[in-house]
């Protein structure tokens, strides 16, 4: 029997990430799992303990280049989170900013680059990359969020995944949902299509859950090997299960 993979699985201590490291712990004999935080308090909270655990930033490519040395494959699930201002008046808009240093442009671009950069650098063979659907429009309101730009540079990283030689599965994620997952029938589509004509029985969202089973599945999937690819749902009332991920992943395409 061949050996278990190996995966980093950054962004461990996050609301999907973390639900993608119970997933792979509880498949022992396929999966191995290292996990990348910025928070041993988070992560004991989420875990019960620090085991396993790699600290630091994705900003820090030695943090990085030490958590990623013989791993097979890369689960990146970071991502800058805009934070709300209290409006100044009752009445107005929220208003929401980035902190200091963790801007769209240094976590969801720099720091994608420098974690595929790691990957590239210790020989791993498969990069499973979550990102977000809209990013073909440059005008999506969580463009507007904080000045950032969020999608816009979300979708520079993952040309540059692309581009990288390294085999990848971007997976662009419709709203996502704290719902529990196995409950729905997934939908795959490209370039924001579901979006701009969302056809009726369909909708827009996608409970974390689900995303975390398309991540385990693509890594153990040849089919999602150099795929990029939006995922929604159908309504859990309408639903004919997904349970073939094989055939889910041979609906999609390559490139970006
Ligand atoms: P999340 O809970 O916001 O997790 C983001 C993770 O990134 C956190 O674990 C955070 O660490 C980590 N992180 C941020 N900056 C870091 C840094 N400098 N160094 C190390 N780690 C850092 O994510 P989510 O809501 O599950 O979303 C998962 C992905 O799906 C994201 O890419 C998101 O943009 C995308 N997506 C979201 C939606 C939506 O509806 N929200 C829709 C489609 C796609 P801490 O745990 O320490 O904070």
């Amino acid at each position: 029997m061949s050996n278990p993979l190996q995966i980093l699985v950054t962004g461990a201590t996050g609301r999907t990430g973390s639900l993608v490291v119970q997933k792979l712990q509880a498949l022992p004999k396929q999966f191995s799992v290292k996990c990348f935080g910025r928070s041993p308090q988070k992560a004991t909270e989420i875990f019960g303990s620090t085991e396993n655990f790699y600290f630091g930033s994705i900003l820090e490519t030695q943090a990085l280049e030490t958590a990623i040395v013989g791993c097979d494959a890369l689960v990146i699930l970071t991502s800058a989170t805009p934070q709300m201002k209290a409006p100044s008046q009752t009445g107005q808009r929220p208003e929401f900013a980035f902190p200091d240093g963790e801007m769209p442009e240094q976590i969801d671009y720099q720091g994608q680059l420098n974690q595929i950069n790691a990957a590239k650098k210790a020989g791993v063979q498969h990069i499973v990359l979550i990102g977000s659907m809209g990013g073909t429009d440059e005008n999506h309101f969580l463009n507007t969020l904080g000045n950032g730009n969020i999608l816009i540079w979300k979708r520079k990283a993952e040309q540059y995944l692309v581009d990288s030689g390294i085999d990848y599965t971007i997976v662009r994620a419709g709203g996502l949902l704290n719902e529990k997952g196995g409950k729905r029938e997934l939908v795959v589509s490209k370039n924001d299509v579901l979006l701009k004509n969302t056809p009726d029985g369909i909708t827009t969202g996608i409970p974390r859950a689900d995303v975390a089973e398309v991540v385990v599945q693509a890594l153990l999937e040849p089919n999602a090997r150099n795929k990029a690819f939006d995922v929604v749902t159908k309504p859990e009332s309408q639903a004919t299960v997904t349970n073939n991920f094989s055939a889910l992943f041979a609906q999609t395409q390559p490139g970006l």
